[in-house]
């Protein structure tokens, strides 16, 4: 029970690895706070809907997340979109979307969350990153360049405010096996299940990452067992480098 007496907010509760994080924080222990469009079936303490692209809401979640559960001791800024192809086939929707998303949006629940941690005397903060933003993918320009960029805030960030007793790391995973890659496949028409067992072989480990091997790191960094750990960029691969 690493978790008990914590609480926590997650983004992006109802994708898939943000499921599998709320599922393992409250199995450990932790009051949690679920933020997603839809949270309305997902077990947790405290259910904060809304829009990310809405600045409104996101400088509002830590608040109400430490409202609604008396405390707010983590934060879990894993929602996050893809837009595929590169620039020049990027159009201005896809442009906001993804760095409102990715990028915007973990910002200003950061800036926010940090002042409210700060106060209780600290906190842990982990952001979503990717393998793709330390190493870019090739035909997912701007999602590589959101992701690069939560990344480099993260570490500025973890430096930034470990004075203050809060600890800010990233995981960066490479492929999950989420709606966000089977959406991918079926739009280019192949059976995500049989696209996902071939993409495996490309992997060291024998197979691409389950929500739950990604979710378990995620928590590391979250718990005391990573004190000592500020601004760092853990890559979760399986072995296989960005190509
Ligand atoms: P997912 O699509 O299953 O989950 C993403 C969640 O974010 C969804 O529940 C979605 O509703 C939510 N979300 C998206 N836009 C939102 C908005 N505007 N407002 C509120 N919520 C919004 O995908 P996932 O794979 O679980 O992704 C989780 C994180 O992992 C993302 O940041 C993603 O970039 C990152 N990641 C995923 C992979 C992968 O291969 N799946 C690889 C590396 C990194």
């Amino acid at each position: 029970m690493r978790f008990a007496e914590k609480t926590a907010l997650v983004t992006g509760a109802s994708g898939g690895i943000g499921a599998a994080i709320v599922s393992q924080l409250r199995a450990e222990g932790a009051r949690v706070a679920v933020a997603d469009r839809d949270v309305g079936s997902l077990a947790a303490e405290a259910h904060l809907p809304g829009d990310l692209r809405d600045p409104d809401y996101c400088d509002g979640l830590a608040l109400a997340a430490h409202q609604a559960l008396d405390g707010l001791d983590i934060v879990i800024n894993n929602a996050g979109v893809i837009t595929r192809g590169p620039v020049t086939e990027t159009s201005d929707e896809d442009w906001a979307l993804s760095v409102g998303v990715n990028v915007e949006a973990p910002f200003r629940i950061c800036r926010a969350a940090i002042p409210i941690m700060a106060a209780a005397g600290g906190g842990a903060i982990v952001n979503t990153a990717s393998c793709w933003g330390l190493r870019p993918g090739p035909d997912h320009a701007v999602y590589c360049m959101t992701k690069a960029a939560i990344a480099s805030l993260t570490q500025c960030m973890g430096h930034d405010h470990a004075h203050q007793g809060i600890r800010i790391n990233a995981v960066c995973p490479n492929e999950v096996n989420t709606q966000m890659l089977r959406s991918g496949f079926a739009k280019r028409g192949f059976d995500p299940d049989t696209a996902i067992a071939e993409l495996g072989k490309s992997v060291p480990l024998g197979r691409i990452a389950e929500p739950e091997d990604i979710a378990e790191v995620i928590l590391f960094l979250a718990s005391d067992s990573a004190r000592y750990m500020c601004g760092a960029l853990v890559e979760v691969n399986g072995g296989k480098p960005v190509q």
